[in-house]
């Protein structure tokens, strides 16, 4: 039996993904971007985005 690997392409998404805290609608973006403010909700316009995924915090 061999051992599955992830895609790394796929982890890769995942990091890049985000969340609207408003209106949790999803958006794929830079998490530099983030961070410095430049990414807002394509849907209602607000800045505050999470992660995807909670539990890694990089
Ligand atoms: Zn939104």
């Amino acid at each position: 039996m061999g051992k599955i690997r992830a895609p790394a392409n796929v982890k890769r998404v995942y990091d890049r993904m985000f969340i609207c805290m408003k209106c949790n609608s999803k958006m794929r973006t830079d998490m530099l971007r983030v961070k410095a403010k430049k990414v807002k909700c394509r849907k209602c316009g607000y800045k505050g985005l999470r992660p995807k995924k909670k539990d890694r915090k990089a």
